[in-house]
């Protein structure tokens, strides 16, 4: 079990203290952005906030995102992340310019592949608020290891990113610190951008399949 916040009206986040979940109340539906580990019981949380049905969008296909899946039966994410999700599921996919609306919020779908290829951030313009999933955090690790990953296509991301940055106050991140301004958008882009040219020195991890690398601002396993 997590920690519950009443964030904003109608917006609550669940945090188990290694991923966070975000959960939105309307009046007919409730939606959740993401689900967490198997452990994170993010299924009985949202049951102690809201009876309502729960539609479950998600930032990406990592096991940490999706490990409450099977309570709720199906979910909307992009469908280059759906080979990452277990067999029973309901998929549905979301698309750049896809718009989920719930609780005065409206939450707009942006591709952003890299951290893995069906990353999506989910933007609300008039509350200038964004979720991007793990590809904005302060700090990090950011994962951008393995088969499923792409620095290149995280560089184009973070890019495509910066240019809402103006219509963005408040960053919501899936992992370590929130809420973060906007300028980590440029700073992991800037760290980034660093690794991809081998500016940065990589240091093994020490169980995972692959380095540590610490940027000015960020740390990326790779
Ligand atoms: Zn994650």
């Amino acid at each position: 079990m997590g920690d519950i916040i009443n964030f904003s009206e109608n917006f609550y986040i669940l945090e188990d203290g290694r991923v966070r979940q975000f959960l939105i109340c309307g009046e007919k539906e409730a939606l959740l952005i993401d689900t967490g580990f198997p452990d994170s019981h993010v299924p009985e949380d949202v049951r102690k906030i809201t009876d309502l049905p729960v539609k479950v969008i998600l930032t990406h296909g990592d096991m940490d995102h999706t490990g409450g899946l099977k309570d709720f039966g199906e979910c909307w994410l992009n469908q280059r992340d759906w080979h990452l999700i277990p067999e029973g599921i309901k998929l549905h996919d979301i698309r750049e310019g896809d718009v989920f609306s719930c609780g005065g919020y409206r939450l707009e779908a942006l591709e952003i592949p890299g951290h893995t290829f069906g990353s999506i951030a989910f933007a609300d313009r008039e509350k200038k608020l964004l979720l991007p999933g793990d590809s904005v955090q302060k700090g990090g690790p950011i994962f951008m290891f393995g088969d499923h990953r792409s620095l290149d296509l995280y560089l184009e991301s973070q890019e495509k990113l910066l240019g809402i940055m103006e219509q963005v106050e408040s960053v919501l991140p899936c992992h370590h610190e929130y809420p973060i301004g906007p300028e980590y958008i440029e700073r992991n882009l800037l760290d980034a951008r660093a690794l991809k040219k081998g500016e940065l020195a990589g240091e093994k991890h020490p169980v995972l399949p692959c380095c540590s690398y610490k940027g000015k601002w960020t740390e990326f396993y790779y």
